[in-house]
């Protein structure tokens, strides 16, 4: 009798890349799926919504980089002080101790993040959160718990889904849901930089329950916390809610975005 073995490890990944490979060549065939961020068409549909080209040129934020807004800073050869802070955030004070963002809110990123909030394509949430974890690394690393930025329940239930909470989520350390808003604010898009803070001042409160972690108020205390947001455009909501969890007796907040709109520093 033959005795039939099983194909090997080597032998099925091969035949499930052919799969793939085939699949990949009817979808691109019969659907002629377009990235929505260049428009061309996909080779792959079944590797991403959005195409490998246009992942590639996804701005980012890299080091040399303020260490409270994540913002650029000149070169380091230029920089006569020690501070790896802005100069904007030396002069400052701040509820946030540290703060990153995987790029500046403009072009594919700007793109991508629209796709993915208002077009509620969730699957761009995966190899986003992945910049997140990458970027984030060092704010993640030794973080007791991430606390995405509330949306008020009205607008949560209008748009389906909190982008900041699905963000969080597989960021690594547990998700909090330690803060609430209590008023349906504006967008801070649609408002002139001016009036941001006040359009945020008041709006955040402790939840009367932390969703996710030990649920007695005193939780925070002495936690060392990563606030959690897709966008930051002043970093007005932010601060907002870095005072709120101050307020707790969180010892460290830090703070991680998807995109930040940059001031760029000329020295
Ligand atoms: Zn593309
Ligand atoms: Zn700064």
């Amino acid at each position: 009798m033959v005795k039939m073995s099983p194909p090997s490890t080597g032998a099925t990944t091969r035949l499930a890349c052919a799969a793939r490979w085939g699949l990949d060549s009817l979808l691109a065939v019969l659907l002629a799926p377009a990235c929505p961020v260049c428009l061309r068409l996909l080779d792959r549909p079944t590797r991403g919504l959005v195409c490998p080209a246009c992942w590639d040129t996804v701005p980012r934020l890299t080091l040399p980089v303020c260490d409270r807004c994540g913002d650029p800073l000149p070169s380091r050869r230029v920089i006569s002080q020690p501070s790896s802070r802005c100069r904007r955030c030396r002069r400052r004070r701040s509820a946030i101790d540290r703060g990153r963002a995987v790029g500046p809110y403009e072009s594919t990123l700007r793109r991508i993040v629209h796709l993915f909030k208002y077009d509620r394509r969730h699957t761009l949430a995966a190899p986003l959160d992945a910049l997140m974890r990458q970027h984030g690394a060092d704010l993640l690393a030794d973080a007791d718990c991430v606390v995405p930025v509330p949306l008020h329940p009205r607008r949560r239930r209008a748009r389906g889904f909190n982008q900041a909470a699905e963000l969080a989520a597989p960021l690594g350390p547990p998700v909090v849901h330690a803060l609430r808003r209590t008023v349906a604010t504006p967008p801070q898009t649609e408002l002139p930089a001016a009036r941001r803070h006040r359009n945020v001042r008041g709006v955040f409160a402790p939840a009367r329950t932390h969703r996710g972690w030990r649920d007695k108020s005193g939780a925070m205390r002495g936690a060392c916390v990563v606030l959690v947001d897709d966008v930051a455009t002043t970093g007005a909501t932010l601060e907002a809610c870095a005072r709120v969890l101050r307020g707790c007796g969180v010892r460290e907040i830090r703070a991680l975005t998807l995109a930040r709109v940059v001031r760029r520093e000329a020295h």
